[in-house]
């Protein structure tokens, strides 16, 4: 499959920023209503070959061309962003499919109680949309991502069905279970963007845990595989190694268009009514900051000043069991083969606010017991190096913590305009500290998961207490809200300062919740686009 379209033509409908979730939900749709559609992506189509080569290197191309870092792939598809002020090191892929050629597509919804902190913590603000609001769209995008799961969970009683069965809990999931069973604690089986059967675009899932770096079985519910082809034909096209450097607005602050810089280094305008922005919590502050003009100083669609403001990046830790049974932990899904919402919500006898959803999360192959991540950061190497890795290749598991952050006005990815990139561009430059509330739940959530695992039957815990390279949910840089003055697009994703420019990325959401936030950003895209194809008619254009 290859980009459609080479060199862009003239005016559209709808131009659309970034080929990830969020964008190719939104272009799928329009193309399905017979908008005519162009999406400018800066990456180009995963190549899977170069992922997997041989079972012998499975693990070692995650660590190089494969790493969700982009500080250490050194993609040519990659932009500059500087780290050296954050806590949390940002984990993005850029290319057709965006992120989620790398995620491991653990599929979460919101909570209610997730859109409405400013009533019930007393801080924040509260989403201008409800679950309610969001559930019928959320059951179309599992749909859409072929999402595999059991219905049931208390704790989402509208879900009455996914499209697939789960993928299997392992041996290492029913000692979990069996473990909170017996302390009365929350879990269920995991539900994620994995195939486990053959399923439109997709193929069945192996269990080899390989997810978090390319799945070449395309059993994962990633963009490149799920929507592309079928946006493409639908009449979409899809113009690659384009990085859109401007959003182009008239005398009357109406979006016309966008610039991009083509993959041979020459800028080339697409012009369009409705300017979609897809591109992510650190790459849509920097293009809005990037589109500053006489009209807007201060950057696009930034007159409230919040753009690139509220950075939250889910801080997480994991805690290792080690035991002495032989769990097979490297066959299974890298996804969630179960998740527990024991301390998902605010506990005021707890002293801090919110909470953290854990995942089942296996520990990889042989290199995977080597590495610093989930180990706590200790080196393995020497006279012990071998008897380690035999104690833990197969017999251990992890709880994943995904932290709650709040949004704090200090937290910010800024235009870095003393880093110009490849292609001549400023990078961005993040500034992110945890917060002692993140900090408290962290250490709380921890402790809990010490006690899940040794119920279970671990014989030593091993806790990575917050793990810096762990920067893969970036969310809240353009924050959505009623008021103009305390928000930069309302509830269809729509910029209260430029009325046909859209944002359908995470960098709208005014909170971060606990969860994996892909089903939620594909969900808010899908109804921003609903709305966009909804009110065509009124839609003001240049
Ligand atoms: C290792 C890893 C594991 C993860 N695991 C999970 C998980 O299990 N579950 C979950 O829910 N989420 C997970 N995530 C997060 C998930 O990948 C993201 O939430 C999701 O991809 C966000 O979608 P998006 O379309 O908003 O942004 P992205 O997927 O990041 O896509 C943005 C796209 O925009 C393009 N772009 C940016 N700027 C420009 C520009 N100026 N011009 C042209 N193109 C541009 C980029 O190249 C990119 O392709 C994970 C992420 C990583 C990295
Ligand atoms: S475990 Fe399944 S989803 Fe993950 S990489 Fe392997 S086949 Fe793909």
């Amino acid at each position: 499959m290859r980009e459609s379209g080479e060199v862009a033509g003239g005016k559209v409908d709808v131009v659309v920023v970034g080929a990830g979730p969020a964008g190719a939900v939104a272009a799928k749709r329009f193309a399905e209503e017979g908008f005519s559609v162009v999406c400018l992506e800066q990456g180009a189509w995963p190549d899977y070959g170069t992922s997997h080569v041989t079972d012998e290197y499975l693990e070692l191309s995650a660590g190089k061309q494969w790493s969700p870092s982009p500080e250490v792939r050194q993609s040519p598809a990659d932009y500059t962003i500087d780290t050296t002020d954050s806590d949390v090191e940002p984990l993005i892929w850029n290319g057709v499919g965006g992120s989620a050629v790398m995620y491991a597509g653990i599929w979460m919804r919101l909570m209610p109680s997730d859109f409405r902190v400013r009533t019930l913590d007393g801080v924040a603000e509260d989403w201008p949309l409800s679950y309610e609001d969001l559930s019928p769209f959320y059951d179309r995008i599992e749909r859409d991502f072929g999402v595999s799961g059991f219905p049931g969970d208390p704790a989402f009683p509208d879900i009455t069905g996914y499209p697939m069965r789960p993928a299997p809990l392992g041996r290492a999931g029913r000692m979990i279970a069996k473990a909170h069973n017996r302390l009365g604690w929350h879990w269920w089986p995991g539900s994620n963007a994995i195939a486990t059967e053959k399923y439109g675009n997709q193929g069945a899932c192996v269990q080899r845990g390989a997810c978090m770096w390319g799945c070449v079985n395309k059993a994962k519910g990633s963009p490149d595989v799920t929507h592309w082809p079928d946006a493409i034909r639908l009449g979409a096209r899809l113009i690659l190694g384009a990085t859109v450097r401007e959003i182009e607005v008239n005398s009357a602050g109406i979006a016309t268009g966008v610039v991009f810089r083509d993959k041979n280094g020459m800028d080339r305008r697409q012009e369009a009514d409705l300017v979609v922005i897809a591109a992510n919590g650190i790459g849509t502050p920097r293009l809005l900051q990037m589109s500053e003009s006489r009209k807007f100083q201060n950057g696009l669609a930034n007159s409230s000043g919040l753009v690139g403001k509220r950075l939250m990046m889910h801080p997480f830790a994991a805690v290792v069991g080690v035991f002495d049974e032989d769990l097979e932990a490297w066959k299974s899904v890298w996804g969630q083969p179960a998740y527990s919402l024991q301390f998902y919500e605010t506990d005021p006898s707890r002293g801090f606010l919110r909470g953290a959803k854990w995942n089942v999360t296996p520990t990889g192959g042989p290199q995977a017991m080597t590495a610093a991540f989930p180990w706590g950061g200790k080196p393995i190497w020497g006279e012990n190096f071998h008897k380690t890795v035999a104690s833990r290749l197969g017999h251990s598991v992890a709880w994943g913590i995904v932290a709650e952050d709040l949004p704090e006005e200090h937290n910010e990815v800024l235009l870095d305009r003393a880093s110009i990139d490849h292609r001549g561009m400023p990078g961005a430059k993040l500034i992110y500290k945890t917060s002692q509330n993140t900090k408290d739940l962290l250490a709380f959530n921890v402790d809990r998961a010490i006690e899940s695992l040794t119920e279970a039957g671990a014989k030593e815990t091993i806790v990575a207490p917050m793990i810096r390279e762990t920067g893969w949910h970036i969310l809240g840089t353009a924050t959505m809200g009623t008021d103009p003055a305390q928000s930069v697009v309302d509830q269809w994703g729509r910029a209260h300062d430029v009325p046909n420019l859209i944002i359908v990325d995470g960098s709208t959401w005014p909170t971060s919740s606990g969860m994996n936030p892909t089903p939620t950003i594909a969900a808010f895209s899908l109804r921003a686009t609903e709305h966009a194809i909804a009110s065509r008619r009124q839609q003001v254009t240049a």
